[in-house]
């Protein structure tokens, strides 16, 4: 296994501009290179060994380049679990009743059929990274920052510092560039977490509550709690601000509110923290030998921050293409669209509403878990709603500010 390891990350560099006179002869010939192996590189690095098991394929020659020299836990990815991916037997536990909330009014929904999933990364990662170990066709280089990436006569050459990788293909997950997110419609959605052990903490163990929404802020903020089991429970104070900095000490927020419950002795396992952009990432060239995927290709639901669920429709579908590119020898690849267009319309009206109006977050969020069924709104955040789910999401919504918000002005 051809797996290198540095000391330190590589601040990024410039794009090449050397010729190719002046270019050192590549350090690897590859059919395909996916730069970067976050949860997208991962994903599609594990949908083409098991669509090529599936379908007894010949796998082709791939190379990933990751800039980090080791990975932990640093994020869990939950999700509604419908359908089948790779990493479906890694699910560590699952919620059938779900709930928001806002003071003392809440809408909880509930479906023996569909289940709330959390997957943690740490095994995400494992998983992945150990199956990559055992191909012999894979190969993924760590501590590696790509600085250029060049169409040449037969493929690409990617860059970093003074390595050059030569491929038929290459499919880029890096995050989203700055240019990207200056969308004016949208929020980020910034939260701070912590898993703790508690023993007995009280919290009722079958149910998710996925939004507590929380008085005395000017943008919508609420609490995110997984009971784990009875002695653990991951939780996070999360608001959607206008703006990514600043971010107010939700942390402190958050230590006060866990004060407040009187829960007696308790210990902070692990820390998570991000912040996402709830934005429509502006369109990406997206066909030939280079393609965009993942956040930075538009994957992550803008009105919600999921990712998960797209990220492996995403993936399956560029493995097929490349299995299929591998057989034919054509490598000219389309990006996949992972969800209908009206999908990220009806989530930029939304936004759009929200941005307007972010003092009625808690009562739209717990009117619409109110008025809809769980098998409805598992299937809309899922990204695959029937036309009756829409339709019920949008009828449990005020007409008034959605259809001022529908307009183009
Ligand atoms: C703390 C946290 C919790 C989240 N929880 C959920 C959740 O519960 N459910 C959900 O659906 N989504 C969740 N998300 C959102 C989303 O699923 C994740 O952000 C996901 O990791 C995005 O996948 P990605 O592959 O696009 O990006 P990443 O996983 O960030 O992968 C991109 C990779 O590109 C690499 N890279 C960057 N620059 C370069 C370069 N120059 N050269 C080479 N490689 C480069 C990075 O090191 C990284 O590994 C969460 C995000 C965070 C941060």
């Amino acid at each position: 296994m051809n797996r290198r390891l540095e000391a330190e990350l590589e601040p990024e560099a410039e794009p090449e501009t050397r010729s190719a006179s002046q270019r050192a002869a590549p350090n690897g010939e590859y059919d395909l290179v996916i730069i970067g192996a976050g949860l997208t590189g991962l994903s599609l690095a594990c949908w083409l060994l098991q669509l090529a098991e599936d379908g007894q394929a010949t796998l082709p020659r791939v190379c990933l380049l990751e800039p980090r020299t080791s990975y932990s836990n640093d994020r869990t990815w939950c999700f509604w679990d419908l359908d089948p991916h790779p990493f479906r037997d890694l699910i560590t536990h699952r919620w059938f009743r779900w709930q928001v909330s806002r003071g003392n009014q809440s809408a909880c929904q509930s479906d023996a059929n569909a289940a709330y999933a959390m997957l943690p990364a740490d095994v995400l990662y494992r998983h992945a990274l150990a199956r990559i170990e055992d191909t012999l066709a894979f190969d993924l280089h760590l501590g590696v920052t790509v600085s250029g990436v060049e169409h040449t006569d037969d493929g690409v050459l990617v860059s970093a510092d003074q390595r050059r990788w030569q491929a038929k293909a290459v499919i880029d997950t890096r995050p989203p560039g700055k240019g990207q997110l200056t969308s004016g419609v949208g929020f980020w959605q910034v939260f701070s977490g912590l898993e703790i052990a508690c023993p007995k903490h009280g919290f009722d163990t079958s149910t998710a509550t996925l939004m507590d929404f929380q008085p005395g802020y000017p943008h919508p903020c609420f609490l995110y709690l997984l009971p784990l089991d009875e002695d653990h429970f991951l939780i996070e104070w999360t608001a959607f601000q206008p703006e990514k900095e600043p971010a107010p000490d939700y942390r402190s927020d958050l230590d006060s509110w866990l004060q407040r419950q009187e829960l007696g002795y308790y210990e902070v396992t692990r820390e998570e923290s991000g912040s996402l952009p709830m934005l429509r990432m502006p369109n990406v060239q997206n066909s030939g030998r280079v393609i965009r995927a993942g956040v930075g290709a538009g994957w992550m639901r803008a009105a919600t921050g999921y990712h998960f669920v797209s990220c492996q429709r995403g993936s399956a579908a560029l493995a097929r293409q490349i299995l299929a590119a591998h057989a034919s020898g054509d490598w000219m690849l389309q990006g996949p669209s992972v969800r209908a267009g009206w999908l990220d319309w009806m989530d930029s009206v939304f936004l759009r509403a929200l941005k307007r109006h972010p003092d009625k977050a808690p009562q739209w969020f717990v009117k619409l878990f109110a008025a809809t069924s769980a098998a409805q709104m598992s299937r809309f955040m899922n990204d695959q709603p029937r036309w009756r789910d829409a339709l019920a999401v949008a009828s449990a919504l005020p007409p008034g500010p959605f259809m001022r918000a529908a307009l183009p002005w």
